[in-house]
């Protein structure tokens, strides 16, 4: 399992994709990697890398190089390429207790990001 693989989410039912949330420990080495559904955020189980999933990004890789905080921060990032993510979404609901998709009326989290993105205005 890796992050962008298409799946039929046990949880929600839906045809989603795996949205991948790594750990790095303090010498910046990949500690853990959490994966979950993109629409409804729950976690999904875990099934360990097969040894030929090499192809992570060239951005993921150079940003192991300059340090695991990076990549983590880049995540609320607006960018060209990768900034679908629900916080810029204009159906990006906050709450203080849940926040919400208004399409999906799912719990979702701000890095989350589906195929139903709209940008929101700044
Ligand atoms: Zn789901």
């Amino acid at each position: 399992m890796k992050n962008g693989d298409k799946i039929n989410c046990p949880h929600c039912g839906e045809k989603s994709f795996v949205k991948e949330k790594k750990e790095f420990d303090d010498s910046f080495s990949l500690k853990a990697s959490t994966f979950f559904c993109a629409l409804c955020g729950r976690k999904l189980e875990n099934t360990p890398s097969s040894p030929k999933v090499k192809n992570s990004s060239a951005a993921d890789r150079l940003s192991a190089l300059l340090g695991g905080e990076k990549v983590q921060k880049v995540s609320f990032e607006k960018t060209a390429d990768d900034g679908h993510f629900c916080l810029h979404c204009v159906h990006y609901l906050k709450h203080p207790f849940m926040t919400r998709c208004t399409i999906t009326l799912k719990e979702i989290e701000a890095t989350d990001s589906c195929e139903k993105f709209e940008c929101k205005d700044e």
